[in-house]
Formats: structure tokens, sequence, C-alpha cells
């Protein structure tokens, strides 16, 4: 693994870390020299893991497909989780959107999807500035209770927790039928208003349970059978998963990489986790809190404690890739990340903006396609598109989500690239009385200004909400419809 040369699991630590020396997120702070810390990231690392190396390799298998162009890649989820929101109603929601969001691109594109959630980790956030001011007081920076910035590094344990029983119920879900593709109806949108939008989707889950009746008919399909009475795994019925966060507190993913032996196949891994592999077969590193991991915006400078950290682990990483990046830094990352040019381990996620996204996408491209460094590559098309209102709520304009969207399709093409999937922040959730939240404009429910105050609930970034979302399940899968 030449990846890991002059590598180890704290070489990082000698680096610059951007944005992990305060603490700046949330609900997890951090105080790199408080002798709790110590102790709390001591008791992480004996802590089991979250995911495994098995799902992470079977991830990678996918992405590589998804590079080939024969899937499509769908990242998404909540700018940031929060403790408070890890109940059962928005666990579900957000499951149930991204399975919709996912239905309407496999049936348009008939192409399978590879779902990645920004979930069950998703809790440390970077910051434009360390500080704000609040009064006459200069606080750490955050939108949460003013009164409760201190430093707590219990917060990093009960980010262990709450991610654990996030996936614990996403995998409980996963396993009981909620996903099954032959009861779209459980995790459809009968609160959705719009009718052209339910119509438009009650006509896919119609296509599709005709086309699972067919298989039935003809003799496939058993295995769904017997998972939706609780047999053993299916297939048609089934629907795969995967977990999400920016790799921004290297002080808990350190604690979090453990060694395995290298995988040869899946069995063998598999053998690994039992405790009988060879003690002689090398061992390699994964940060086993989640299946994918990404360096943001803000953290990926070439000689950066972050880029050092990521070198290092096997599991398939992301790169958020802004105006700011230029094409040869682009290309000296992938040789630091990717010097083997694995297939399927690094995703591209660009975000411009839709001002910027002509300028910036094609130079990347050539560059990217010039070194044949083999890259997914995604859009982002929320970060480069944030704005202010002028009731001074932070929002985003449908329109301009969809501009640099297109833009992306477009220049991919234009250039002999392929756009290979979309990172997108969006919610499910609904209040009480069944609404939606009401923090982008626009969509083809052409929120206003003026409504944006109604159910703003996002603590961190605006979020497409459930029909915002599918109005862009439904573009991207008319674009790619064969
Ligand atoms: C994010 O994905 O929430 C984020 C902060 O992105 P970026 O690093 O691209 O700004
Ligand atoms: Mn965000």
């Amino acid at each position: 693994m030449s990846g890991s040369r002059n590598w180890t699991l704290s070489s990082w630590r000698s680096k610059p870390a951007a944005q992990i020396d305060r603490y700046l997120i949330s609900h997890i702070s951090i105080c790199r020299t408080s002798s709790t810390q110590t102790v709390v990231l001591s008791k992480i690392r004996t802590l089991p893991p979250l995911v495994t190396p098995s799902e992470i390799q079977r991830l990678r298998y996918q992405l590589s497909q998804v590079q080939r162009n024969q899937a499509f890649l769908l990242h998404a989820g909540d700018c940031a989780e929060s403790f408070d929101a890890c109940t059962h109603e928005n666990i579900s929601a957000k499951i149930g959107l991204i399975l919709s969001f996912s239905l309407i691109l496999i049936w348009g594109a008939r192409m399978p999807v590879v779902r990645i959630g920004r979930i069950a980790g998703q809790y440390a956030k970077p910051r434009s500035n360390p500080t704000e001011k609040i009064g006459d007081r200069e606080v750490f920076s955050f939108r949460l209770d003013p009164n409760d910035r201190s430093p707590d590094p219990e917060r990093l344990l009960s980010a262990y927790f709450h991610s654990t029983t996030t996936l614990n119920y996403i995998r409980g879900l996963l396993t009981s039928g909620f996903a099954s593709l032959h009861h779209p109806r459980d995790w459809s949108l009968t609160h959705v208003r719009s009718p052209a939008l339910r119509e438009e989707f009650e006509r896919i889950t119609e296509g599709l349970s005709d086309a699972l009746g067919f298989t039935r008919t003809i003799g496939f399909g058993q295995d769904s059978a017997s998972y939706e009475n609780g047999g053993g795994r299916g297939t048609l019925g089934e629907v795969e998963f995967y977990t999400s966060h920016e790799g921004l507190m290297l002080e808990f993913e350190e604690a979090m990489t453990r060694e395995f032996p290298i995988p040869s196949s899946l069995a063998s891994t598999s053998r690994s986790l039992v405790g009988n592999a060879d003690p002689s077969t090398p061992k390699v590193h994964y940060n086993t809190s989640a299946h994918f991991l990404w360096i943001g915006d803000r953290t990926r400078q070439l000689n950066g404690a972050h880029v050092e950290y990521f070198r290092g682990i096997r599991n398939p990483i992301g790169i958020k890739v802004g105006p700011s990046m230029a094409a040869e830094e682009l290309v000296r990352l992938l040789d630091i990340v990717n010097p083997d040019r694995e297939d399927g381990k690094v995703t591209l996620i660009t975000r411009y903006g839709a001002g910027k996204v002509e300028t910036h996408l094609a130079g990347h491209i050539a560059a990217v396609q010039k070194s044949r460094h083999p890259v997914i590559w995604i859009s982002d098309p929320m970060h480069g598109n944030t704005l202010t209102s002028s009731g001074g709520l932070k929002t985003r304009n449908f329109g301009t989500i969809i501009s640099e969207l297109t833009a992306c399709i477009r220049i991919h093409s234009e250039c002999g690239s392929h756009l290979n999937g979309v990172s997108l922040e969006f919610t499910g959730e609904l209040n009480d009385e069944g609404f939606s939240v009401t923090e982008c404009l626009g969509g083809s429910m052409g929120l206003s200004e003026e409504q944006l105050g109604l159910r703003y609930q996002s603590f961190c970034d605006p979020r497409l909400n459930f029909e915002q979302s599918l109005d862009v399940a439904f573009l991207i899968s008319d674009h790619f419809k064969k």
C-alpha cells in the first residue's frame, strides 16, 4: 500500500491543522490540551466500530461502478446533525426522502443508485470565522445558545453514541421492510400538496409495482418475498445504504481508525473480523466511524493535517473542490491521496456557485483527464450558492441550485466527461401539522422570501425540503432518461 508511505495514525499531528484548534461546531467541543479530552479519546478507542471493513470495501466496489457510469451516486442529508434532532421521526423522514429520490432516478435513468447519507456522525462543522459577536460579547462561532459554548470533550463521546443509535435505527428500518420496493407507498408523499408532483411519483410507484409483480409471476424475486416475510436477505426488495461525514475532528477520526488485515476479497475480510486471519497478512487502516468521509473546502491544504490523515485510510473519500482550487493543486492532491490510482477511491465534489462553474469546472476536468487519475465527479450545487435573505436568513435559491447542476451536466458532456452524481443538503422533516421546512426559495411550490420564516428549522445551512428535493430528482432523472 504505497498510499500509506511514511504514514502513521498520528502523523497528521505534526502538520498544520485548519479548523480544529478551537471548537467549531454545534455540539462537540474540542479543547486540545484538556485531560478530560485525553480520557474521552482513550475511551472512544476501545469502543466498537460503527461500520465494518467489508461494508467499506463493498462501497468502494460500488463506487468503482459509479466511476464507470454504471451507477449514479446520491450523497445527501443535513448540513449538520444535532443531538436534539436524533429522533425516530427525523431519521425515518430522512431515509424515506433518500429512498424516494433514488427511486425517481432509478426509474427515469434506468441506473442503480448508490446512496450515501450525511448521517450518523455529521456533527462537526467548519466555520468561516472562529468567533462571532453576540451583543457586546465575542463568543466562539455557532448559532446555538451563546451561554453554552465552553469546550466540553464529553460531547465527543455523545457524538459516538448518537451516531451509534442513529445507525442502529437505520439498520433496523432497512432490514424490516421500510425500504422494500414492494411497498414504496409506505415512504411516499401523502403530505405533498402539489398534485403534479404527487401524480408523477405515483405513476412511478405504480409502474414499479407492476414490474415487480411481473418478475414474481415469471419466477424471479422469491428472495424478496422471503425478505418481506422476515426471512433472509433478499435482492429486489433490498436497499443498500451507506453513512458519511466530513472528517474534520481529527482526534475523533484517529480514535475511530482501526487496523485490519488487508482484504484479499470480501470473504477474507469477514473471516478477519471473527479473528482467524493469518497473522502475517499485512494490515491497513479503516476509519470505522463511517463508510465514506470527505475533506472540506476549508481543510484541503496539500501540506495540512487533514490531507495527511486522509491519505492513510482505506475508506473511499470525497474532496470538496471550490473556486479557489487551482487545477495543478487538484492533481497534486490526487497524487497524495490516491498514488496508486485505485478505482472508486476518490470522489470530487465540485461546489463553485452558479456564477463560477463556467470559469472553473472545464479546467479542473481537463487537468484530471490529463493526469489520468480515476475519479468520480459529483456536483454539490448548494455550497457555492448561499445568500442572505432581506430578513437576514441564510438561504439558497432553487433556480440557482438547478442552474449550477445543469451547467455541470452540460460542461462534463462538452469535455467528454460525465457527471456521476449529486451531493445535496435536504430534509424530509415535517412539523406537527405535516408541513415541510421553509429554508430554500422557489421550487415547484414557489416558496417566497416572506414564507422563509414560517418553518425555518436548520441550525446550520438551509436545506431543500421534501417537495423541492423531488423537483431536483425529476430534473436529474429527465436529463439522464435513456
Ligand atoms: C458542507 O458540506 O456542509 C460544507 C461545509 O461544505 P464545504 O466544505 O464545501 O464548504
Ligand atoms: Mn453545509
